[in-house]
């Protein structure tokens, strides 16, 4: 296995340039393009890596599945399903989604900024900063990673020029479907995408979602196998945003990307895969990553479909 990784992360070596890191959160910009790891937890307890998978960044859009999960475990499927929806909108993570003067669920999903944002006013605490200290705690759990912390300069970087996340914060308001403070609550936004992971993280995680709610090495239940089911669903068919189809169809896997250049990947029963690589595509997916995805899918028959 660690030499067949080795193979395709050299495969895919000339991906890593065709892309380039995300530039509006200015702090993203200085991700190196040559960067490419990947880090894989197995059903049987071992885990292989290649390349720069020990390499910290941050984990941006891939804290919405632990997001939605948390979000599962304070309110419930059906509350979730009531007030964020479940279809994909086969948009960019960042649209404003609204259809003739009226935004509802049906323009939301829980792995797009608004999804997001709304969810990070559902999920329990007094205030946003204990809101994030809750998902910050899940994610140490689900990693198996006690020091995962905060990027800070990431975090203030996106908090200064988030102008975007702000306009969809405020239709949101708007239209009646969040209370409170904007600023609060997208303050717990934009610490949520600051989240500083490796491959190992992601694969540890993507790992719980794999083995439906079971830590990765000690087998304790972490959470219901129905809210895997239901994060699973979710990403395949909204994980890559309007490259979910093509991602499908290519690697077959529910996956979540996330700007920063991670790619999380969930084989049901099989394994956990974490991928890095800062070059993206204009749907702020890494090219590298999907190409060693889609690889390791082919050559180990991992598609679901
Ligand atoms: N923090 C980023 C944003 O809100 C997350 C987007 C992403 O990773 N796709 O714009």
């Amino acid at each position: 296995m660690e030499a067949l990784l080795e193979k395709i992360i050299k495969d895919c070596a000339p991906y890593k340039t065709l892309g380039r890191p995300a530039s509006y959160i200015p702090e993203l910009a200085n991700g190196d393009i040559n960067d490419l790891g990947i880090y894989v937890t197995c059903s049987d307890g071992q885990s292989f890596m290649a390349g720069d998978a020990l390499k910290p960044f941050t984990i941006q859009s891939i804290v919405k599945p632990i997001l939605l999960l948390l979000c599962l475990m304070d309110n419930g499927p059906d509350l979730v399903r009531d007030k964020i929806g479940v279809e994909a909108t086969g948009k960019p993570f960042d649209a404003i989604n609204v259809t003739e003067g009226s935004l509802s669920s049906s323009h939301l999903n829980p792995m797009v900024n608004m999804g997001a944002i709304l969810m990070c006013t559902m999920i329990k605490g007094r205030d946003s900063g204990e809101r994030f200290s809750r998902l910050l705690e899940l994610t140490r759990l689900l990693a198996d990673n006690p020091s995962v912390e905060l990027d800070q300069k990431v975090y203030l970087s996106e908090k200064q020029t988030g102008s975007k996340n702000r306009a969809l914060a405020y239709l949101l308001k708007t239209y009646g479907m969040i209370d409170g403070d904007v600023e609060e609550i997208l303050d717990c936004y934009f610490k949520a995408c600051s989240i500083k992971v490796t491959c190992k993280d992601l694969a540890n995680i993507a790992f719980t979602f794999a083995n439906r709610g079971r830590h990765p090495l000690s087998d304790k239940r972490l959470f219901p196998a129905e809210y895997a089911h239901f994060v699973n669903a979710v990403l395949v068919t909204c994980g890559m945003y309007d490259g979910s189809g093509d991602f499908a169809v290519k690697v077959g896997v529910p996956a979540k990307s996330g700007v920063g250049g991670g790619i999380m990947a969930v084989s049901p029963t099989k394994m956990g895969i974490g991928i890095f690589s800062p070059g993206l595509d204009s749907k702020g997916n890494s090219i590298a990553g999907i190409k060693v995805l889609e690889q390791l899918s082919k050559e180990m028959y991992l598609s679901i479909f």
